[in-house]
């Protein structure tokens, strides 16, 4: 397991990023592919938005931008319904994948 697998299964999300190039790294990798140096790690904030979202069966999911325009694909909850660049957080529960959810913030 990667160290990023590992720390989501604590549900943090790392994001990964290389010192050296100043790039954020995603999907995350050891290695920088500019310039070879190893990636370092730094913990979201587990906020994002909303970047687009449908309903199926009742439920919400969407494609979410988090720090350093960061997609990640997940379910949506909302008691109305989502829009376009709402804030979200993000929570991750890591079961042989991870699962993203997003829950709309009170404005
Ligand atoms: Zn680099």
């Amino acid at each position: 397991m990667t160290f990023f697998e590992n720390q989501l299964k604590k549900g943090i999300f790392q994001i990964c990023y290389c010192n050296n190039c100043n790039n954020t790294i995603w999907p995350p990798k050891e290695i920088c592919h500019t310039c070879y140096k190893k990636t370092d790690w730094k913990k979201s904030k587990n906020l994002g938005k909303i970047i687009e979202f449908s309903k199926k069966e009742s439920k919400y999911f969407g494609l979410i931008e988090i720090e350093e325009g960061i997609r990640v694909l997940g379910d949506i909850s909302s008691t109305s319904m989502p829009k376009i660049d709402q804030l979200v957080r993000m929570s991750v529960i890591f079961d042989s994948k991870p699962h993203y959810s997003f829950i709309v913030e009170n404005n």
